[in-house]
Protein backbone atom coordinates (compact mmCIF):
# COMPACT_ATOMS: atom_id res chain seq x y z
CA UNK A 1 0.00 0.00 0.00
CA UNK A 2 1.30 3.42 -0.55
CA UNK A 3 0.70 5.50 2.23
CA UNK A 4 3.14 8.57 0.45
CA UNK A 5 6.36 9.38 2.02
CA UNK A 6 5.52 11.16 5.67
CA UNK A 7 9.01 12.49 5.83
CA UNK A 8 8.85 14.47 2.74
CA UNK A 9 6.63 16.67 4.24
CA UNK A 10 8.40 16.88 7.98
CA UNK A 11 11.94 17.69 5.41
CA UNK A 12 10.09 20.27 3.82
CA UNK A 13 8.58 22.52 7.18
CA UNK A 14 12.10 21.68 8.82
CA UNK A 15 13.44 23.63 4.95
CA UNK A 16 10.67 26.63 5.51
CA UNK A 17 12.13 26.72 9.02
CA UNK A 18 15.89 26.83 7.92
CA UNK A 19 15.27 29.61 5.88
CA UNK A 20 13.35 31.64 7.95
CA UNK A 21 15.00 31.58 11.09
CA UNK A 22 18.99 30.77 9.60
CA UNK A 23 18.97 32.84 6.35
CA UNK A 24 15.85 35.50 6.36
CA UNK A 25 16.09 36.46 9.73
CA UNK A 26 19.64 37.16 9.46
CA UNK A 27 19.51 39.47 7.10
CA UNK A 28 19.69 37.56 3.72
CA UNK A 29 16.29 38.97 2.58
CA UNK A 30 16.70 38.41 -1.57
CA UNK A 31 13.68 36.59 -2.23
CA UNK A 32 14.83 34.96 -6.01
CA UNK A 33 17.85 33.68 -3.29
CA UNK A 34 15.44 32.44 -0.50
CA UNK A 35 13.22 30.95 -3.00
CA UNK A 36 16.22 28.63 -4.33
CA UNK A 37 16.86 27.90 -0.07
CA UNK A 38 13.12 26.78 -0.31
CA UNK A 39 13.33 25.16 -3.60
CA UNK A 40 16.50 22.32 -2.89
CA UNK A 41 16.22 19.49 -1.18
CA UNK A 42 18.67 19.39 1.53
CA UNK A 43 18.50 16.30 3.05
CA UNK A 44 19.26 14.54 -0.43
CA UNK A 45 22.97 15.95 -0.21
CA UNK A 46 23.60 14.64 3.35
CA UNK A 47 24.60 10.96 4.38
CA UNK A 48 21.72 9.23 4.87
CA UNK A 49 22.06 8.46 8.55
CA UNK A 50 22.93 12.23 8.90
CA UNK A 51 19.72 13.18 7.21
CA UNK A 52 17.57 14.27 9.94
CA UNK A 53 20.04 16.67 10.95
CA UNK A 54 20.16 17.94 7.46
CA UNK A 55 17.90 21.24 8.36
CA UNK A 56 20.09 22.04 11.38
CA UNK A 57 22.32 25.39 11.70
CA UNK A 58 25.57 23.79 11.33
CA UNK A 59 27.84 21.86 8.79
CA UNK A 60 27.43 18.20 8.33
CA UNK A 61 30.19 15.56 7.22
CA UNK A 62 29.78 14.09 4.28
CA UNK A 63 32.93 11.40 3.92
CA UNK A 64 36.30 11.68 3.18
CA UNK A 65 37.28 13.92 5.93
CA UNK A 66 35.10 16.47 3.69
CA UNK A 67 31.92 18.31 4.67
CA UNK A 68 28.75 20.46 3.90
CA UNK A 69 28.74 23.84 5.06
CA UNK A 70 26.20 25.48 7.22
CA UNK A 71 22.82 26.87 5.51
CA UNK A 72 23.89 29.97 6.47
CA UNK A 73 27.16 30.36 4.87
CA UNK A 74 26.00 28.66 1.48
CA UNK A 75 23.15 31.32 1.45
CA UNK A 76 26.10 33.84 2.48
CA UNK A 77 28.16 32.95 0.09
CA UNK A 78 25.53 32.63 -2.76
CA UNK A 79 24.29 36.48 -2.53
CA UNK A 80 27.82 37.78 -2.40
CA UNK A 81 28.35 36.38 -5.80
CA UNK A 82 25.24 38.80 -6.94
CA UNK A 83 24.19 36.31 -9.56
CA UNK A 84 21.08 37.49 -12.00
CA UNK A 85 20.07 34.42 -13.66
CA UNK A 86 22.30 34.73 -17.14
CA UNK A 87 25.55 33.92 -15.59
CA UNK A 88 27.70 31.50 -16.02
CA UNK A 89 29.38 30.68 -12.62
CA UNK A 90 32.23 28.08 -11.96
CA UNK A 91 32.24 26.74 -8.31
CA UNK A 92 35.33 24.92 -6.68
CA UNK A 93 35.08 22.12 -4.32
CA UNK A 94 31.66 20.60 -5.04
CA UNK A 95 31.26 18.19 -1.94
CA UNK A 96 28.46 17.19 -1.45
CA UNK A 97 26.73 19.06 -4.61
CA UNK A 98 24.64 21.11 -2.58
CA UNK A 99 26.01 24.40 -3.39
CA UNK A 100 26.13 23.96 -6.99
CA UNK A 101 21.91 22.90 -6.47
CA UNK A 102 21.98 26.68 -4.85
CA UNK A 103 23.57 28.07 -7.78
CA UNK A 104 21.67 26.56 -10.63
CA UNK A 105 18.66 27.56 -9.18
CA UNK A 106 20.26 30.95 -9.87
CA UNK A 107 22.51 31.18 -12.44
CA UNK A 108 22.42 30.04 -16.39
CA UNK A 109 24.82 27.23 -16.29
CA UNK A 110 27.32 25.91 -13.13
CA UNK A 111 30.42 24.25 -13.55
CA UNK A 112 31.43 22.54 -10.40
CA UNK A 113 34.99 21.30 -10.14
CA UNK A 114 35.72 18.65 -7.35
CA UNK A 115 39.16 16.06 -7.04
CA UNK A 116 37.98 13.67 -4.75
CA UNK A 117 36.49 10.78 -7.35
CA UNK A 118 34.10 9.54 -4.95
CA UNK A 119 32.26 13.05 -4.55
CA UNK A 120 32.05 13.72 -7.60
CA UNK A 121 30.50 10.43 -8.72
CA UNK A 122 27.75 10.83 -5.53
CA UNK A 123 27.08 14.75 -6.48
CA UNK A 124 26.64 13.90 -10.14
CA UNK A 125 23.96 10.86 -9.24
CA UNK A 126 22.00 13.34 -6.89
CA UNK A 127 22.08 16.33 -9.17
CA UNK A 128 20.84 13.83 -11.86
CA UNK A 129 18.15 12.41 -9.92
CA UNK A 130 17.04 15.65 -9.22
CA UNK A 131 16.80 17.21 -12.65
CA UNK A 132 19.90 19.80 -12.62
CA UNK A 133 20.51 19.92 -16.54
CA UNK A 134 22.41 22.92 -16.01
CA UNK A 135 25.10 21.83 -13.65
CA UNK A 136 28.18 20.15 -14.83
CA UNK A 137 30.52 18.07 -12.19
CA UNK A 138 34.11 17.43 -13.63
CA UNK A 139 36.77 15.87 -11.37
CA UNK A 140 39.78 17.95 -11.39
CA UNK A 141 42.42 20.23 -10.01
CA UNK A 142 39.62 23.17 -9.71
CA UNK A 143 42.58 26.25 -8.15
CA UNK A 144 43.88 25.65 -12.39
CA UNK A 145 39.89 27.03 -12.47
CA UNK A 146 38.75 25.66 -16.11
CA UNK A 147 39.82 27.48 -19.00
CA UNK A 148 38.16 25.91 -21.49
CA UNK A 149 35.09 28.18 -20.88
CA UNK A 150 37.00 30.89 -18.82
CA UNK A 151 36.08 33.62 -17.88
CA UNK A 152 33.31 33.54 -15.60
CA UNK A 153 31.01 36.33 -13.77
CA UNK A 154 30.92 34.32 -10.87
CA UNK A 155 33.37 32.20 -8.95
CA UNK A 156 33.11 30.15 -5.72
CA UNK A 157 35.64 28.75 -3.91
CA UNK A 158 34.12 26.54 -1.32
CA UNK A 159 37.69 25.32 0.49
CA UNK A 160 40.34 27.61 2.37
CA UNK A 161 42.97 28.64 0.25
CA UNK A 162 46.01 30.32 1.45
CA UNK A 163 45.91 33.01 -1.17
CA UNK A 164 43.74 33.30 -4.30
CA UNK A 165 44.88 30.49 -7.32
CA UNK A 166 46.39 32.74 -9.53
CA UNK A 167 43.98 31.23 -12.91
CA UNK A 168 41.09 32.03 -10.91
CA UNK A 169 41.70 35.16 -10.26
CA UNK A 170 42.45 35.06 -14.11
CA UNK A 171 39.42 33.58 -15.33
CA UNK A 172 37.12 36.17 -13.61
CA UNK A 173 35.42 38.18 -16.18
CA UNK A 174 35.40 41.92 -15.84
CA UNK A 175 33.05 43.13 -13.34
CA UNK A 176 32.55 39.58 -12.12
CA UNK A 177 32.65 38.63 -8.58
CA UNK A 178 35.03 35.91 -6.81
CA UNK A 179 34.02 34.85 -3.25
CA UNK A 180 36.46 32.25 -1.13
CA UNK A 181 37.78 31.92 2.06
CA UNK A 182 40.94 33.01 2.64
CA UNK A 183 43.34 31.97 5.39
CA UNK A 184 44.37 28.55 7.21
CA UNK A 185 44.07 25.81 9.67
CA UNK A 186 42.92 27.70 12.68
CA UNK A 187 40.66 29.69 10.16
CA UNK A 188 39.59 32.10 7.70
CA UNK A 189 38.32 35.02 6.47
CA UNK A 190 35.22 35.24 4.10
CA UNK A 191 36.17 37.24 1.04
CA UNK A 192 34.14 39.02 -1.64
CA UNK A 193 36.54 40.23 -4.75
CA UNK A 194 35.40 42.24 -7.70
CA UNK A 195 36.70 42.69 -10.80
CA UNK A 196 37.48 46.22 -12.29
CA UNK A 197 39.14 47.85 -14.66
CA UNK A 198 41.18 49.35 -12.50
CA UNK A 199 42.22 45.88 -10.95
CA UNK A 200 41.08 43.34 -8.06
CA UNK A 201 39.19 45.01 -4.61
CA UNK A 202 38.52 43.14 -1.88
CA UNK A 203 36.10 43.16 0.68
CA UNK A 204 36.32 41.25 4.35
CA UNK A 205 32.84 39.84 5.32
CA UNK A 206 33.25 37.27 8.25
CA UNK A 207 35.68 34.90 9.80
CA UNK A 208 34.56 31.25 8.68
CA UNK A 209 36.11 27.85 8.85
CA UNK A 210 36.51 25.37 6.02
CA UNK A 211 38.67 22.13 5.01
CA UNK A 212 41.65 22.71 2.73
CA UNK A 213 41.78 23.62 -0.17
CA UNK A 214 44.55 21.49 -2.23
CA UNK A 215 45.80 20.67 -5.50
CA UNK A 216 48.62 23.49 -7.08
CA UNK A 217 47.96 26.50 -5.97
CA UNK A 218 46.11 25.36 -2.74
CA UNK A 219 47.39 23.84 0.54
CA UNK A 220 50.11 21.02 0.56
CA UNK A 221 49.37 18.33 3.39
CA UNK A 222 52.22 19.43 5.36
CA UNK A 223 51.85 23.07 5.21
CA UNK A 224 48.70 23.14 6.55
CA UNK A 225 49.07 20.81 9.62
CA UNK A 226 52.30 22.90 10.02
CA UNK A 227 50.79 25.97 10.11
CA UNK A 228 48.46 24.67 12.24
CA UNK A 229 51.14 23.87 14.61
CA UNK A 230 53.00 27.33 14.65
CA UNK A 231 49.65 29.14 15.07
CA UNK A 232 49.12 26.73 18.19
CA UNK A 233 52.82 27.99 19.85
N1 LIG B 1 30.39 23.12 -1.69
C1 LIG B 1 30.32 21.87 -0.99
C2 LIG B 1 31.18 21.82 0.26
C3 LIG B 1 32.57 21.69 -0.10
S1 LIG B 1 33.72 21.09 1.08
C4 LIG B 1 28.90 21.47 -0.67
O1 LIG B 1 27.97 22.22 -0.97
O2 LIG B 1 28.73 20.37 -0.15
C5 LIG B 1 35.15 21.46 0.10
C6 LIG B 1 35.38 20.54 -1.07
O3 LIG B 1 36.49 21.05 -1.80
C7 LIG B 1 35.76 19.13 -0.65
O4 LIG B 1 34.87 18.20 -1.20
C8 LIG B 1 37.17 18.96 -1.21
O5 LIG B 1 37.45 17.64 -1.65
C9 LIG B 1 37.18 19.96 -2.35
N2 LIG B 1 38.51 20.41 -2.79
C10 LIG B 1 39.59 20.75 -2.05
N3 LIG B 1 40.60 21.14 -2.83
C11 LIG B 1 40.17 21.05 -4.13
C12 LIG B 1 40.76 21.31 -5.41
N4 LIG B 1 42.01 21.76 -5.54
N5 LIG B 1 40.00 21.11 -6.49
C13 LIG B 1 38.73 20.65 -6.40
N6 LIG B 1 38.11 20.39 -5.22
C14 LIG B 1 38.81 20.58 -4.09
Amino acid sequence: MDCGDPSREVYAKEREQMVTWQIERRGLRNPRLLEAFRAVPRHEFVPLELRYRAYTDGPLPIGLGQTISQPYIVALMTSLLELNGGETVLEIGTGSGYQAAILGMLARRVISIERHPALVEQAHAVLLRLGYRNISVYCADGTLGWPEEAPFSAIIVTAAAAVLPQPLTEQLAQGGRLVAPVGGYTGQMLQAWTKEKSGLTCENIIPVSFVPLRGKYGWSREDWSRYNDDTDL
